[in-house]
């Protein structure tokens, strides 16, 4: 059974507000609140407020959410014995959340999400960040030209903004996450690669 299942699983035995279809409309409109760790929070804090709800506790979304994030975050004691109180199941409401992998994993694998980003934003991005970066190697540079180290241009400042891939963990430019949008080592990503890809040769 993949990950994503689980959705699909909980949709069916839980009254949410949230569908699947609306999931992936979200996920493909690029709202900053509709990022993958925005709709996992979002799913989480229905399936608390369902809990509550089911035990006849309306609360105000702000209260549902702050209590949420409490359990996510496992600052269990208060908001436990005041849901406990309530009567709510915490270990059901727990087995049903979910994290912005599981929402990925349901969108892609179970749905077939297809991810195309608009352009505009994406070459705003990637000519912000290359600018940011020669920026600081210039900086960079001329403060190690400045200590007199080696001869002037001999040690060369080089700057790679990076991040690791939040599954594998390989590391990858920001350059290219902004670009391919998947991960050069396990695919993973909003566009996934669509050929296995090929450890590098070293000469
Ligand atoms: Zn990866």
């Amino acid at each position: 059974m993949t990950k994503g299942d689980k959705i699909r699983r909980v949709l069916e035995r839980r009254d949410l507000d949230l569908t699947g279809e609306e999931l992936e409309e979200r996920w493909l409109n690029d709202n900053d609140d509709d990022s993958l760790r925005g709709l996992a929070l979002e799913w989480n804090c229905q399936v608390l407020d369902c809990s509550l709800r089911d035990q006849g506790h309306l609360l105000d979304t702000e209260t549902v959410r702050t209590k949420t994030k409490n359990l996510i975050d496992k600052e269990l004691s208060m908001t436990e014995s005041d849901l406990q109180e309530r009567g709510i199941d915490l270990e059901s409401v727990l087995d049903d959340f979910v994290t912005y992998q599981t929402i990925y994993s349901y969108l892609t694998l179970v749905r077939g999400v297809e991810y195309e980003p608009s352009p505009s934003g994406k070459s705003h991005a990637i000519s912000t960040l290359s600018r940011a970066c020669t920026k600081v190697e210039l900086m960079a540079q001329s403060k190690l030209d400045a200590r007199d180290i080696f001869a002037e241009g001999e040690l060369t400042a080089d700057v790679d903004c990076g991040a690791p891939c939040p599954s594998c963990e390989a590391r990858a430019s920001l350059t290219y996450w902004l670009v391919e949008e998947h991960c050069p080592q396990c695919g993973y990503g909003k566009r996934r690669s669509t050929k296995p890809i090929e450890p590098k040769g070293r000469d």
